[in-house]
């Protein structure tokens, strides 16, 4: 395919060429995207040397200036919504419509993190000493290296760069190596917004190769990952070396709680869609089922059809389907093994249980799968396709034990129009989060956190805000 792009790694302000460079391909076809730079520890220590030297002097701007190139970057990102959408379709597979929301829900989070420069506030404390004062100030941590997965790359990389720019830390981005056109094309408006060199990089390559090397240097202060719970088990221990922060954003396995007295219509609806959007590859997207025996049967027999109406193809030759495909060959062949395990232990696909064959992609087809029992896989490991594992239970109580027993703890939910047993649930979920009669997504201003394996620290909101600083407590007595 002669109409590939190359990109180059951004660093200290600069598009510059690597020694080695792999290719990137479209998942719903195959079809090659670009080529990007295999960025090689030289690389990495200069992408990390450029953070560092261009970090003092940033952190010394007001946040008031250093947010001003937020802005600026959220109304060039909206200027080109469209393009942006599109290159981030053609890599990761997501329909368009998605796909532009996460376009321009980036822009409005730069916009929102922005806004946190004039309420950045330290502390004043009472001294124990008649002429003392103790002031406790939020200082940035120093450089950040920022890790992200592929599923919303976009946004993620907002999520990351915003807080910790805001707050005067540097920062080097490593996209995944499944999605990396949208992040240098991100370098790109930002290196339009006349942005400081060396306050922004990204360096591509692979995780155990150019991941690893970001993550064992001591030239990094703090590491801000998003991805699977095994590569944030790796990044600890590199960071363990050098008595590094670590922010880590990992998996889920969010169970959903449909009582007797739902509204059941709506739990479909929501459940439904939150198995479908991004092709089920979402952190926080229903991944369990545990629904009241009363109301179990017309749950599943409606879920199951709602789930086998959906369409589903390559996202930019059928712009109508709800659904693409999956990120590559390894996340299809994980799904369809774990369906079939779970088709082997004693579950049954009420609609779909295969791999779609539509002559190219990586399509799986929407799957529902009853009398599931939480021994199984399916019931107990992220399977981040568009599957829907269901389980029966006789009560609250059941359904609130089988949901904590997990080693994930992201998000949860419940379908009930009780208060009390939504009050129940919202103090015994052992959750980062919880949504009552709803499903994903959180909100800017709220903290996507999880507990157990779920990850370590969080993000959005104030909360997510002050994970980019540290305290610097002064004791002045005059
Ligand atoms: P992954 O862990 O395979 O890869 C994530 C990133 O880590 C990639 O950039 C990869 O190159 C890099 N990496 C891999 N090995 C590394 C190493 N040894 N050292 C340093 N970096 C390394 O995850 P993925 O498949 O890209 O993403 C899917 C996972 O991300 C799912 O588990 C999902 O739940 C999780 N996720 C979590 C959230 C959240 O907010 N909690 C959000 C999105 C995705």
């Amino acid at each position: 395919m002669a109409s590939e792009r190359i990109y180059q790694n951004y660093i200290n302000g600069e598009f510059v060429a690597a020694q080695e460079y792999f290719d990137v391909y479209n998942p719903a076809n195959g079809q090659l995207l670009s080529r990007v730079p295999e960025s090689a520890p030289a690389d990495v220590e200069r992408a990390l040397g450029a953070a560092r030297s261009g970090q003092k002097p940033w952190a010394r701007l007001p946040a008031v200036e250093r947010a001003a190139f937020l802005h600026k970057l959220a109304d060039a990102i909206r200027g080109e919504a469209k393009t942006l959408a599109r290159v981030i379709t053609e890599e990761q597979g997501k329909i368009s419509g998605l796909a532009e929301i996460e376009v321009n829900f980036t822009a409005d989070y730069l916009d929102y993190m922005a806004e946190w420069a004039r309420r950045i506030e330290g502390e004043i404390i009472e001294s124990d000493r008649a002429n003392e004062n103790i002031f406790l100030y939020r200082k940035p941590i120093g450089v950040v290296a920022g890790i992200l997965p592929w599923n919303f790359p976009f946004f993620l990389i907002a999520r990351k760069m915003a807080p910790a720019l805001v707050t005067g830390n540097t920062i080097v981005i490593k996209p995944s190596e499944e999605t990396p056109n949208n992040c240098f094309e991100f370098a790109r408006l930002l290196d339009g917004v006349g942005l400081p060199a060396g306050v922004f990089n990204v360096i591509s390559g692979g995780g155990a190769s150019t991941g690893n090397a970001m993550t064992a240097s001591p030239l990094v202060d703090m590491i801000s990952f998003t991805g699977s719970v095994e590569t944030g088990s790796a990044i600890m221990r590199n960071a363990a070396e050098h008595i590094v922060k670590v922010n880590l954003e990992l998996g889920g396995k969010a169970p959903s709680i449909v009582l007797d007295d739902a509204n059941v219509d709506l739990a479909v609806k929501a459940i439904r869609s939150s198995r479908i959007i991004n092709t089920g590859q979402v952190c926080n997207c229903a991944e369990r089922v545990y629904v009241q025996r009363g109301i179990a049967e017309e749950f599943t027999d409606k879920v199951a059809r709602a789930m086998a109406d959906t369409t589903y193809g390559d996202p930019l030759a059928q712009p109508d389907v709800e659904m693409g495909p999956l990120i590559n060959r390894g996340g299809l062949d994980k799904v369809a093994a774990m369906v079939e395990n779970a088709t082997r232990s004693g579950a049954e696909a009420v609609t779909g249980g295969s791999i779609a064959d539509l002559g190219q992609g990586f399509h799986y087809q929407p799957t529902v799968l009853s009398g599931c029992r939480s021994d199984m896989e399916i019931m107990r490991r992220e399977i981040f396709g568009p599957v829907l594992p269901i389980q029966v239970v006789d009560d609250l109580d059941e359904a609130l034990a089988l949901a904590n027993d997990s080693d994930y703890g992201l998000t949860s939910s419940i379908y009930t129009r009780s208060l009390a047993s939504a009050m129940q649930a919202c103090r015994e979920l052992d959750y980062g989060e919880t949504y009552v009669n709803r499903e994903n997504f959180e909100a800017m201003q709220g903290f996507h956190a999880g507990a157990r394996k779920s990850g370590i620290g969080g993000a959005d909101g104030k909360h997510g805000l002050y994970e980019y600083t540290r305290s610097h407590v002064v004791y002045m007595e005059i």
